[in-house]
């Protein structure tokens, strides 16, 4: 151990991440509802801009990802020159708080969000503040009781992971014009696709300076192994996110992969409406065994076990017969279990599992 070498302060506070688990030892035919992936994978025009993007692989790509942010502005109605691309939402996350905040520095997120928020605050530096919900919803008034004059960044995911709520665009225009003037307000839209008519809040940051928000490939367009991306927001924060952005951080594959898929729509549009008719069983198909759960906005239920034990020993029970979801304890949720919205097979292979385990009992 040599003692003069350290990492900057707050580096060692940084918990490893865990992510859901995707195999057991000795099980085979696995049911992964641990990651919140699409079960169906990317549209078939995204496998094909990945075949083709193998004759490219000696070419560096485009350092301005014109053509991507293009397309993303196209689809969403949006300004390109405002859009910026990273390799996954976590990649921005982490651009934000690289460029916003550092030591003496807060940044704020809530109770039960997603877990990037406090490593990237860490990594820079900066302090991580903690907001208590509300019945695992977002609570305007404390965030905004939380803030003062070290606030540099709020993150909300609406709807947020691991809990699946979300709050009213009213909400969060208060939210914004209740900040204090430092601040800004990072809307995290990694679900923002399964909600029926839903722009991620497009209009709250149209009219402010300081509200952006991030979304991601990795859930509805079902390509979170290729790391994607983007975020957008008012043209003097992009600019200075695209200053830490590194030129080459997206591979020509990542961006012709993406855009093929955010031009396909259709795709998504069943995805979303396949998502919706899955996640309405199974949610009733809980709540008949006496699991609750909260109305979901996403791809996933948060299930409400008895206890701690009771969730341990069910996702235990899961687990044996090859079904993988996802323990919550991490996120302060020890008695719930986050099950992703699979195909309709692997709903009804995990409801009949927790009938059988609650029956067992
Ligand atoms: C999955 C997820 C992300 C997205 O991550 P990527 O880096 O885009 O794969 C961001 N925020 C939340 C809340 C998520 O659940």
């Amino acid at each position: 151990m040599n003692e003069a070498i350290r990492p900057q302060p707050g580096i060692m506070d940084i918990a490893l991440y865990v992510g859901g688990k995707a195999a057991i030892a000795g099980v085979t035919n696995i049911v992964k509802l641990s990651s919140n992936e699409n079960p169906f994978g990317p549209s078939d025009r995204a496998k094909e801009a990945f075949q083709r993007s193998v004759h490219q692989l000696h070419r560096y790509p485009s350092t301005d990802h014109a053509a991507l942010r293009t397309a993303i502005a196209e689809v969403h109605g949006m300004d390109p020159a405002r859009v910026i691309c990273g390799a996954g939402s976590d990649e921005i996350i982490t651009f934000l708080c690289q460029a916003y905040a550092g030591p003496k520095d807060e940044v704020v997120f809530t109770e039960h969000g997603f877990l990037m928020y406090r490593i990237s605050a860490l990594a820079a530096g900066a302090t991580p503040v903690e907001v208590a919900e509300r019945d695992r919803t977002t609570d305007v008034d404390a965030i905004l009781k939380a803030c003062n004059r070290r606030t540099k960044l709020v993150f909300i995911a609406n709807p947020n992971n691991p809990t699946g709520t979300m709050i009213s665009a009213a909400e969060v225009a208060r939210l914004a014009d209740g900040l204090p003037p430092q601040a800004i307000l990072v809307l995290d839209g990694a679900y923002a696709e399964f909600v029926e008519g839903f722009d991620g809040g497009l209009a709250v940051i149209e009219a402010r300076s300081n509200v952006v928000m991030t979304r991601s490939f990795s859930k509805i367009y079902g390509l979170g192994g290729l790391r994607i991306g983007w975020a957008y927001g008012p043209q003097q924060i992009i600019e200075v996110l695209n200053r830490v952005r590194g030129p080459f951080n997206l591979s020509n594959t990542q961006l012709e992969v993406a855009e093929a898929a955010v031009r396909d729509q259709d795709y998504i549009a069943r995805c979303r409406t396949d998502n919706a008719r899955m996640r309405h069983w199974l949610a009733l198909a809980l709540a008949e065994l006496g699991i609750p759960s909260d109305t979901s906005m996403t791809n996933f239920i948060l299930a409400r076990f008895s206890s701690q034990e009771e969730a341990e020993e069910c996702d235990v029970f899961l687990q044996k017969q090859g079904l993988l979801v996802r323990r919550v304890a991490s996120y302060k949720l020890p008695h719930c279990l986050r099950i992703t919205i699979g195909d309709e097979s692997s709903c009804r292979r995990v409801a009949h599992a927790i009938a059988q385990f609650k029956g067992a009992k």
